[in-house]
């Protein structure tokens, strides 16, 4: 179930090295763990990291089937408690890609969670599609909102090819052990010259680096860490040209920042400004993400 490896998963270099040791035990991994909202941070596995690329990794890491046994059950109300935020958050990607995609054509979203990312697109006339892990995310989506998302794994997901012009990897590939097979399929599904958005922690981001062992991406779920050039290297080696890269920032309530942080958090109790504090939303640029808009290449 747990594997562990003497190469790199992207660039296949052997030159790869102990980065963390972790703090996290393998029967630590629960769907509660692995939740979009969970605030367990500082938390990792042991770490390696590729001395060529500079991609950092779980080592050794959970396999897939295992991971898909976790990811079907996870349930988290509080992922949609904060939809106003995210809904804003995924309408500021949509104008970015809306830049390079005028005509609003086919868009397929991977880890769709409860779908708010895709709702958002089709009320902008997108022609709208999705995979999510979770049951209780894919329920959600459809009663809530009406739309169908395929229930499964990407990897497992089975697909015409060239069909799309837009696929969005909202936080997700830090969440596999094999970005690379993502990649490759979200390749497969994008049409000639489709665009892919990659959204993803920066390790080596100001944030990270202030944060220390403390950094809010250091979370069971998080098996893959990357910097600029392991996320350049993956983009090469699966063919694609980089159209523009910029730190992404977040929209979330005050409530939910106050959860998070554990000086604060008696804030959330007082009960006269309970019901004030999730009203208040805020967009804070970290910066401790990227966000890379990019076009699928014809290999020659
Ligand atoms: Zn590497």
């Amino acid at each position: 179930m747990w594997t562990k490896i003497n190469h790199c998963p992207l660039c296949h270099s052997s030159k790869i090295k102990p980065y963390k040791k972790g703090n996290l035990i393998q029967r630590g991994l629960t769907p509660e763990k692995i939740k979009i909202t969970d605030a367990d941070y500082g938390k990792i596995w042991d770490l390696s990291r590729c001395q060529v690329c500079g991609y950092v990794f779980a080592n050794p890491f959970p396999g897939e089937s295992l991971l898909a046994s976790l990811y079907i059950q996870v349930e988290d109300p509080e992922y949609e408690a904060e939809a106003e935020g995210r809904r804003r958050n995924f309408r500021r990607l949509l104008h970015q890609i809306e830049k390079f995609v005028p005509q609003k054509g086919s868009l397929f979203d991977v880890g769709a969670a409860t779908g708010l990312l895709l709702i958002e697109a089709r009320q902008r006339g997108w022609k709208v599609a999705g995979i999510e892990p979770s049951r209780w995310a894919v329920k959600i989506a459809a009663e809530k909102y009406g739309l169908h998302l395929h229930l499964g794994s990407f990897e497992d997901y089975r697909h015409d090819e060239n069909q799309y012009d837009v696929v969005t990897l909202v936080d997700i590939l830090e969440h596999t052990p094999d970005p690379k097979k993502i990649m490759v399929k979200a390749r497969e599904l994008l049409k000639p010259g489709g665009i892919i958005v990659i959204v993803t922690p920066n390790i080596e981001s100001l944030a990270a680096r202030l944060a220390g062992c403390r950094w809010w991406h250091f979370r069971p779920g998080h098996l893959g860490y990357f910097n600029r050039r392991s996320l350049k290297t993956l983009l090469n080696l699966t063919s694609f040209q980089v159209l523009s890269w910029k730190k992404y920032s977040w929209n979330f309530s005050f409530n939910y920042l106050l959860k998070r942080l554990s000086v604060l958090s008696w804030l959330t109790k007082v009960p006269k400004l309970a019901s004030l504090w999730p009203r208040i939303q805020i967009k804070l640029a970290l910066g401790d993400s990227f966000e890379v808009y990019a076009r699928k290449q014809e290999v020659i």
